[in-house]
């Protein structure tokens, strides 16, 4: 089984990784966890996994807990 690589990136401490598919292939892994532990715990998944990726000003891709509107209103901030 191939490991995803991902590095530290300027933007933060976070992780990152170096192409979309990689960051959307541990987008999909980590919601496959949180659904199976709500299923243990029997009860519902929780409102702030991690839902899309995106790709931050120093070119590497992020998951992110936000929701596609509040990254607009963000990124139109930052863009201002
Ligand atoms: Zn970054």
């Amino acid at each position: 089984m191939k490991t995803v690589e991902f590095h530290n990136c300027e933007c933060s401490a976070k992780r990152g990784f170096t192409d979309r598919r990689a960051a959307e292939k541990a987008l999909g892994r980590a919601q496959a966890k949180r659904d199976r532990q709500a299923q243990r715990l029997e009860s519902r998944p929780p409102m702030n996994r991690e839902n899309r990726v995106y790709e931050c000003e120093f070119g590497m891709w992020h998951l992110t807990k936000q929701s596609r509107r509040s990254y607009e209103e963000t990124a139109a901030r930052l863009a201002a």
